[in-house]
Parts: C-alpha cells; sequence; structure tokens
C-alpha cells in the first residue's frame, strides 16, 4: 500500500521553560533555557509518524528577554515560511511568560490560511513530569489537522487550544496556566485527536480586512509604548517619566472598566496634550473597558476587551500607520 505523504511543519524554536534544565529532577522553578530546538524533538520521536519537520532557531531566550526588534524578526521568518508551498504550517515553542504577546502581534501581521501554532512549557525539560514533549507534540497535531487551517495563530498548552486573540498566562506554575477567560478555549487534543468546539470570534481573518492589516514592510523598529499600572494614591511621576523618556504611547492597566485614579487623569490628560496616544486597558483580568466621554474630550482610547500587554502590542502596530484616536479605537473594538 502507498503511504500518503506526512504534512511538512516548520518548527521554530524562540527558548522558554520548553527548552530549559534545571540542576534536578525535582527543581521546577530555577532553571536556564540551554536546549536548542532540535534537541526538543529528540524526547519527542513520536512526531516522526505526525509530521515531516524543518526545524530552524530563531533565537534561543527566555521571553522576558524578547525585545520589539525579536518580535519584528521572528514575524518576518514566519511570513517567509508560510509564504514556500511545500510548508503545511508553522509550531513556534516560546517561553510562556510573554508569549501571549508574541502570539497576538503574529494574528495581527500574519495572513495565512496555514496553521500557526505556540507552545511552551510550564515546567523545564530536565523536570519529572515535564510537559514540554506531550505539548511540543499536540502542536504539530494541530499544526496538521485541515481543521485549523483558516483559524489564525492560535496557542496550545495543557491540552487545549486558545486563540492568540483572547489567550493569558492566568496562573504563575500551575499546568493549566493558560486561559480564554470569558471566551474560553478553542478547542482541546484528546488523546492524538485535535477537536475545535467553537471559531475565532476575532483577530484573523478580521486583521488581513478589510484594509489589509498590518504591514510590516521597511519597519526597522516599533514605536515604544509603556504600560503603568493604576492603584490607590498613585501618583503622576511615573506619567511624568514616561513622557520625558519619549514614548509614543501609553497604556494604562485601569481599575474596574477602566477607571482611572485623579493622579492617573492627570497623568493621561498631560501625556495626550504631548501627542502620546493614550489606552485605558483594565487590570481586572477579563471584561471589556467602557468607552467613555472623557476618551473622545480628551483624545483617549478604550482598550474594550485586550488586557495590557496585549493592548501596547496593538498600539505599537496601530501607531505605524496613524495617530488618529477614531482609527486605533475602530482597531480596538473590531481586532
Ligand atoms: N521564564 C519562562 C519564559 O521564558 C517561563 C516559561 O517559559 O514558562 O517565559
Amino acid at each position: 500500500m502507498q503511504r500518503l505523504p506526512l504534512p511538512v511543519i516548520a518548527l521554530i524554536g524562540t527558548g522558554g521553560t520548553i527548552a530549559a534544565t534545571a540542576a534536578s529532577s525535582t527543581e521546577v522553578t530555577d532553571y536556564t533555557v540551554t536546549e536548542p530546538v532540535n534537541a526538543l524533538l529528540h524526547a519527542v520521536p513520536q512526531i516522526t509518524a505526525v509530521a515531516s519537520i524543518r526545524a530552524q532557531q530563531a533565537f534561543n531566550v527566555d521571553s522576558r528577554e524578547i525585545t520589539s526588534a525579536m518580535l519584528l524578526r521572528l514575524a518576518r521568518l514566519v511570513r517567509r515560511t508560510l509564504a514556500q508551498s511545500d510548508i503545511d504550517g508553522v509550531v513556534i515553542t516560546h517561553g510562556t511568560d510573554t508569549l501571549e504577546e508574541t502570539a497576538y502581534f503574529l494574528s495581527l501581521v500574519v495572513q495565512s490560511e496555514k496553521p500557526v501554532v505556540l507552545v511552551g512549557a510550564m515546567r523545564p525539560a530536565s523536570a519529572i513530569s515535564a510537559d514540554g514533549p506531550l505539548n511540543l507534540l499536540n502542536a504539530v497535531l494541530v499544526a496538521t489537522t485541515p481543521a485549523a487551517r483558516g483559524m489564525g495563530v492560535v496557542v496550545t498548552l495543557n491540552d487545549e487550544i486558545h486563540a492568540a486573540r483572547y489567550v493569558s498566562k492566568a496562573n504563575t506554575t500551575r499546568l493549566d496556566a493558560f486561559s480564554s477567560g470569558n471566551q474560553g478555549a478553542l478547542g482541546a487534543i484528546h488523546n492524538g485527536i485535535v477537536q475545535f468546539d467553537q471559531l475565532p470570534a476575532r483577530g484573523w481573518p478580521l486583521a488581513g480586512s478589510p484594509d489589509g492589516g498590518f504591514d510590516l514592510t521597511g519597519l526597522r523598529q516599533l514605536p515604544r509604548v509603556d504600560i503603568l499600572y493604576d492603584h490607590q494614591d498613585a501618583g503622576r511621576h511615573l506619567y511624568e517619566a514616561s513622557i520625558k523618556a519619549g514614548v509614543q504611547g501609553l497604556v494604562v492597566a485601569a481599575c474596574g472598566d477602566g477607571g482611572l485614579t485623579p493622579k492617573a487623569v492627570q497623568g493621561l490628560r498631560l501625556a495626550a496634550k504631548h501627542g502620546i496616544v493614550c489606552v485605558r486597558a483594565s487590570r481586572t483580568g477579563s471584561g471589556i473597558v467602557s468607552g467613555a466621554l472623557h476618551d473622545t474630550r480628551y483624545n483617549w482610547v478604550s482598550a474594550n476587551s485586550l488586557n495590557p500587554q496585549k493592548a501596547r502590542i496593538l498600539l505599537m502596530l496601530a501607531l505605524t500607520r496613524t495617530t488618529d484616536r477614531r482609527t486605533i479605537q475602530a482597531w480596538f473594538d473590531h481586532r
């Protein structure tokens, strides 16, 4: 009987706990990124039955070390890889701490029907019961599944599939650290079977239309955007410091549904006067920030349901195109 050729998956390594080792097999929090992506593959020989893998290393760092310049490089690599006609999908290994930022960034700049799957691990590769190997096998399974085509960028960990737009790391160390909040997971990988239960309501393909999404052509760096955290008795000195540092955008992790303390109001008004685009997100972790009259008055934007770290990603990309409040607000309301 003739065997069908296996799907071809590009595996791009970027580092993270999935590529880290510790001094002992029981140490699960103190570790260092040491393993190249090829070594991760050796731990999962089962993958050879699922896909033909082309591995490459983008970089090999803890995800807290990822800069905007590295994001741009990674996005270009993913776009070039997806453009190859013999590649069926892309899997990216990544640290979990900032995984949601990279996933959301890629979802806004990569327009392809082909699956793009980000995967990490909560325990290092050297740990007893490391979760990386099964997470990686699951990610490759998702990338080879026809139902994953057109789903945009997704994240798989702990047997779940999440949309880049909604997923967030919501626990420090547990294996079920990733959650899509009210939206819920897109699907699951159950005993080697990939099952989608819902479609992503936002992100791709909206990112690709009607205005073509965000184009990286000629872009050498992303605008500087800071995140400030509001709290009782906050001062305005952090806003002043950001203004002085020359940021182009500010995201505030505001209270409740986007409410600001008095000094935060002053800080954001001052920032807006300096031409800085200011976005109100929420520090609560879920829900929609209410649009408010003072947004129009002071030229602020509300983040809709994007958390502060994702609001920063969208604002950086938005600022590569415009500083017009209404246009940026429309992107926050629809992406
Ligand atoms: N420190 C790690 C990182 O690279 C955490 C992880 O991967 O789980 O983000």
